[in-house]
């Protein structure tokens, strides 16, 4: 195999399924719920897992199984499941792992519904949680407990755009043993490779920049192919699979990540630079502008620096709102990594239920702004920005 690796572009799009009999040149879509036995020994062997091969699509599909071959591939990881939803693959990973009285050390900072799972969900099966604030990554040892068996966190983190030092987790995994299981939604597979960094597993929501268009939600979990087995057998067995047709979707959008990440990298950076140099802005965030408090970091374990910018406008909360009220062509949404450009306030919408000290603790201060930098013409990006600041 190794031998025929190509670069990660070549992998993107010529990773794909045998052609039928139609010699199609573009890998068709498979709408089938199950697929036929050649007799009955076909049929136990099949079930008996002898013989690799589709049975029903709630444990593979031709096109799931093409786009999580082609993640596989990008991420550097031995196999994955795909999902219908990026929730469905970090609750189905944590939940296929792990037992009542197992303990999971994650960052503060992750995505909002993470964190509701930890907070709410995993309590009731007795599956305890704590918390290192991603700027004191020193701290993240005196969380771990004999019972400690994940360690979990985003980079960069959602919404702070906070960068935490990928091969320092991976040392602390290896040294006590933990699954270390990183959520790479923000960076995609082409911008950063967990795996290389010693994470085992690499979770992904393939609803923001790998589908890149806004069109379906979906799911993957890529790594060790022990942990992925399991995690398979619960998700066989549970059915949070992804549909063929998502999947058909994802892995086309797969064949332009490169091309598309690149352009929303370049329009971000730009968009950085002009909100640095504004004068209602208090700071701006971003991981390659050398202000970056881990810039060193973010180069040392990213292409690029991603499509999301995060800022501080001067004035608080109201100076937030009055910002968004503004825009004109971005879109208020709550989705991110689309072509179209998507501006959130946090405080006073995601985050709002959070106490402002629980605000502080994950870096979001009252003014902090979300700029998903989508592929518009980045002029007009920055000029829409422009007219609401003034
Ligand atoms: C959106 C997101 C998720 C959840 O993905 P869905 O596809 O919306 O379920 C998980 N992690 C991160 C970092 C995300 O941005």
């Amino acid at each position: 195999m190794s031998e025929d690796k190509k670069k990660f572009e070549t992998e993107a799009i010529r990773t794909q399924l045998e052609r039928s009999n139609f010699l199609e040149h573009s890998t068709p879509l498979y709408l089938t719920s199950s697929f036929v036995f050649e007799d009955a020994e076909d049929m136990r062997a099949s079930f008996t897992e002898e013989k690799a091969r589709n049975i029903y699509s709630r444990f593979s599909n031709p096109n799931t199984s093409e786009f999580v071959e082609k993640i596989c591939k990008m991420e550097g990881a031995e196999n994955g499941y795909a999902f219908a939803t990026g929730m469905a693959a970090v609750f189905s990973t944590f939940a296929a792992l792990l037992n009542s009285g197992d303990h999971i050390v994650s960052a503060r900072s992750v995505f909002g519904s993470t964190h509701t799972l930890f907070t709410t969900y995993f309590p009731k099966w007795n599956i305890s949680t704590s918390y290192f604030n991603i700027n004191e990554p020193e701290t993240i040892e005196s969380f771990i407990t004999p019972k400690t068996k994940i360690l979990y966190a985003e980079s960069p983190t959602n919404p702070a755009i906070d960068i935490i030092d990928l091969e320092y987790l991976g040392a602390i995994a290896k040294k006590y043993n933990l699954i270390l299981i990183i959520d790479n939604c923000f960076a995609t597979p082409y911008l950063q490779q967990p795996i290389k960094f010693g994470a085992h597993l690499v979770i992904h929501s393939a609803t923001k920049l790998i589908d890149g268009q806004g069109r379906v939600l979906g799911g993957v979990t890529v790594g060790r192919a022990d942990l992925i087995r399991d995690i398979y057998l619960f998700s066989r067995n549970t059915g949070p699979a992804l549909s063929p047709f998502n999947a058909w979707v994802l892995s086309k959008s797969l064949e332009t990540l490169s091309v598309r990440v690149d352009k929303h990298c370049e329009n971000a950076l730009k968009v950085a630079e002009f909100l640095e140099g504004h004068s209602k802005i208090n700071w701006v965030k971003y991981p390659f502008l050398k202000s970056h408090p881990q810039y060193n970091v973010a180069k040392k374990q990213m292409k690029l620096g991603g499509n999301i910018v995060a800022f501080e406008i001067n004035g608080g909360l109201e100076a937030g709102r009055k910002f968004l009220n503004a825009i004109k062509m971005c879109s208020l949404s709550a989705n991110l990594g689309d072509t179209r450009s998507i501006v959130t306030h946090p405080a006073s919408t995601t985050h709002s239920k959070l106490s402002e000290r629980d605000r502080l603790e994950v870096s979001i201060t009252d003014g902090l702004v979300r700029v998903s930098v989508g592929l518009e013409h980045v002029d007009d990006i920055i000029n829409d920005l422009k007219q609401a600041l003034n």
